[in-house]
C-alpha cells in the first residue's frame, strides 16, 4: 500500500514538473513569424502539382511539398467559385453568404445596374489617369486575417498585398492594408488607390520606371523546355485553344511584339505576367522591410497569369504547362530570395487557389467526355418569353449573372404576384434546360438548412441583398459561356471537384514536413493562420484550425 502510495506521489510529482515546464514555456516571450507570406495561384487545380511533377525543379511547389505540409484534399465550399470570392474566402475564413463577395460581378437592385466586386466610386486612382484605381474593399462585410493581424499588433504589422488583378490584391489585403497594388494594363505600371495612399511611394515609382512590361513584351513566348518534351500536354496546334489575336494558330513561339497592340494587357495573358509580379513583390519585401519589423509582417501575394492563360488555352494546353514550369521557377526565386531576405525558417507560406477549372468542352467531347456550354444570353432569352407568356408582357429578367437569374421583383409587387411562386415557375422552367442539373429558388435558399448537398454550396454562396432570384447547378463537365456556345477555351465557377479541389500546402516557420488527405475547407485557412499567429480570427469566420498542421 505505501508502495502504492509513493507509486501515486511520484506520478503527481512528474506531472506537476511537466505542466511547469510547459507553463514556462508559454511564460516566454511570444513566437510568432517575422513575416507571413500569403501565395494564391489563380485557377490552379490541385492536379497542377502532381500532373507537371517531373518537370518541376527542386526550389519551387517541390520544395514547398517535400519541406511542407500538403493538404491533398483541400475544396471550396461553396458556389461560385469565381475570383472574387476566392480571394475573400480565403482571407475572411467563411463563404460569399457572409463575406458578401458573391461573384467578381453581381446586379444591384438599389442602383439597377451591374457592379464589380472591388468598385468605389468615392475613391481614384493613384499611379495612373485611368479608371483602373477606382477600387477599394468597400464591398468586403467581414475582416480578413490580414485585418486581424494589424489589430491584434495594434497596426506594427504591415500588410501589403500585390496581385495584377485588383480583386486578387484588394480583398486579401483587407480593409486596414499598408498597401495594395495591381497593375494598370493602359500604362503598364503598377497602381493603387486614394483609398490606401494619397501617392506611389517612391520604391514603386522607382520599379515602374524599370518599364519591365516593355522588356518582356518586347520577346517572344517559346517554350522553356524543347517543346517535345511537354508530353504531359495535347499537341500545340489543335481546336480547343483560342488564339492571340493577330495570330493565325495558337501554335508556339506567340509572337507578342505582334499581338500586344497599343496597351500592355496582353502581358496578363503570358507567364511574364507572374514573372512580372514575383520581381515587384521581392521589391516589396526590400523596400516595406517586410520580416525586420518587430510585429510579423504579412505579404499576401496571387499570382494571375495563370487564370488569363487557363481560360485561353485551358487545362490541357502546352501553354498552361509552361506557364506552371515558369511560375514553378519564380516561386523558387521568391523563397531563395526570402530566405536571404528574412532568414529560413523565419517566415510561414501558404499557397493555395482561388478556384480550379474545367476541361475544355470541345476537348471533353472529342474524349466522349460528358460536357457542355450553356449560353446566359438565350436563358435569360427564354426566361422572359415565358413570363411573358404567363404574366403579360413586362420587363421580367433584370440580370442573368453567376449561374442566377435576377427577376424583377419591384414589377412582380406592383403587379401584385407572389415572388416565390413565380421563382419556383422559372425554376421549374429551367430544370428542363439541357446542361443545368437542377434549379433551386432564393426562397428555399432563404429558409431551408442545407448542411450537405449540391444545395448548401449554393446557400454558402447566396446572400440575398446581393444575389438573383433562381440559382442553377450545371452538370458536371459543364461551363457557362460569356457569348454563346463557346468551343475553345474554358472556365470555371461550379461546386464539382474540377472547379473546386485547389492546393493547400504550408511552408516554413515551425511547418513540420507532412501531408493529410482529410476533406478540409477553403475557409480554414485563415483560422489556422489565427491560431498559430495566437490572434484573434476573422470576424466572419465558418472555418475551422488545420489540427494537423498545428501540431508541434
Ligand atoms: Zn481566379
Ligand atoms: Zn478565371
Amino acid at each position: 500500500m505505501k508502495n502504492y502510495q509513493s507509486l501515486y506521489l511520484l506520478v503527481v510529482l512528474f506531472f506537476l514538473t511537466i505542466s511547469a515546464s510547459q507553463a514556462q514555456k508559454k511564460s516566454n516571450n511570444l513566437e510568432r513569424p517575422k513575416l507571413v507570406v500569403g501565395i494564391v495561384v489563380d485557377q490552379m487545380r490541385y492536379d497542377y502539382l502532381y500532373r507537371y511533377w517531373n518537370k518541376y525543379g527542386n526550389g519551387g511547389f517541390k520544395r514547398l511539398i517535400q519541406d511542407g505540409f500538403s493538404y491533398e484534399n483541400a475544396h471550396y465550399n461553396y458556389e461560385p467559385t469565381y475570383t472574387g470570392p476566392g480571394h475573400a474566402s480565403i482571407y475572411t475564413g467563411t463563404t460569399p453568404a457572409i463575406h458578401g463577395i458573391i461573384g467578381n460581378n453581381w446586379y444591384d437592385r438599389t442602383t439597377g445596374q451591374s457592379v464589380y466586386c472591388t468598385d468605389d466610386k468615392k475613391v481614384t486612382s493613384v499611379g495612373s489617369t485611368s479608371p483602373a484605381g477606382k477600387m477599394s474593399p468597400a464591398n468586403l462585410l467581414a475582416t480578413t486575417i490580414t485585418d486581424e493581424l494589424r489589430l491584434a499588433t495594434n497596426k506594427q504589422s504591415k500588410v501589403i498585398a500585390i496581385c495584377l488583378k485588383d480583386r486578387g490584391s484588394i480583398l486579401p489585403a483587407g480593409h486596414m492594408a499598408n498597401g495594395a497594388y495591381w497593375y494598370d494594363g493602359s500604362n503598364g505600371n503598377w497602381i493603387t488607390s486614394t483609398y490606401y495612399l494619397p501617392a506611389l511611394p517612391t520604391w514603386v515609382q522607382n520599379f515602374n520606371s524599370r518599364r519591365l512590361p516593355d522588356t518582356y513584351l518586347n520577346q517572344p513566348w517559346n517554350t522553356l523546355l524543347p517543346l517535345a518534351q511537354y508530353t504531359e500536354s495535347t499537341p500545340d496546334d489543335n481546336e480547343f485553344e483560342n488564339k492571340f489575336s493577330e495570330e493565325s494558330r495558337p501554335v508556339f513561339p506567340h509572337d507578342l511584339p505582334k499581338q500586344r497592340g497599343t496597351t500592355y494587357d496582353l502581358l496578363r495573358s503570358t507567364p511574364f505576367g507572374n514573372t512580372f509580379t514575383k520581381e515587384f513583390a521581392m521589391e516589396a519585401v526590400k523596400a516595406e522591410n517586410l520580416g525586420k519589423n518587430s510585429a510579423t509582417d504579412f505579404l499576401a501575394l496571387s499570382f494571375s497569369s495563370t487564370d488569363y492563360v487557363g481560360h485561353q488555352f485551358g487545362p490541357n494546353a502546352i501553354e498552361t504547362e509552361d506557364t506552371y514550369l515558369r511560375l514553378d521557377r519564380d516561386l523558387a526565386d521568391l523563397l531563395n530570395y526570402l530566405d536571404r531576405q528574412v532568414g529560413k525558417n523565419q517566415y510561414l507560406v501558404f499557397l493555395s487557389a482561388d478556384h480550379g477549372a474545367a476541361l475544355v468542352p470541345s476537348y471533353a467531347g472529342s474524349q466522349k467526355l460528358p460536357s457542355g456550354s450553356v449560353a446566359p444570353r438565350e436563358l435569360q432569352d427564354s426566361v422572359k418569353n415565358f413570363l411573358n407568356r404567363q404574366y403579360g408582357n413586362g420587363n421580367w429578367v433584370l440580370s442573368f449573372m453567376n449561374h442566377q437569374v435576377y427577376l424583377n421583383q419591384p414589377l412582380a409587387a406592383s403587379r401584385k404576384l407572389d415572388l416565390s411562386q413565380m421563382q419556383e415557375k422559372v425554376a421549374a422552367y429551367l430544370a428542363n434546360f439541357e446542361g443545368i442539373l437542377k434549379t433551386t429558388t432564393a426562397s428555399t435558399l432563404q429558409s431551408a438548412n442545407f448542411e450537405t448537398g449540391l444545395e448548401a454550396f449554393s446557400k454558402r454562396g447566396y446572400l440575398r441583398r446581393r444575389s438573383g432570384d433562381v440559382v442553377l447547378t450545371l452538370f458536371p463537365g459543364w461551363i457557362e459561356g460569356t457569348s454563346g456556345r463557346e468551343t475553345k477555351g474554358t472556365t470555371h465557377g461550379t461546386s464539382f471537384a474540377y472547379d473546386t479541389h485547389v492546393p493547400i500546402l504550408w511552408y516554413g516557420w515551425h511547418v513540420k514536413p507532412g501531408a493529410s488527405s482529410e476533406r478540409v475547407s477553403i475557409t480554414d485557412i485563415a483560422p489556422t493562420l489565427a491560431q498559430w499567429l495566437h490572434i484573434m480570427e476573422p470576424s466572419g469566420t465558418t472555418g475551422r484550425p488545420l489540427l494537423e498542421v498545428l501540431k508541434k
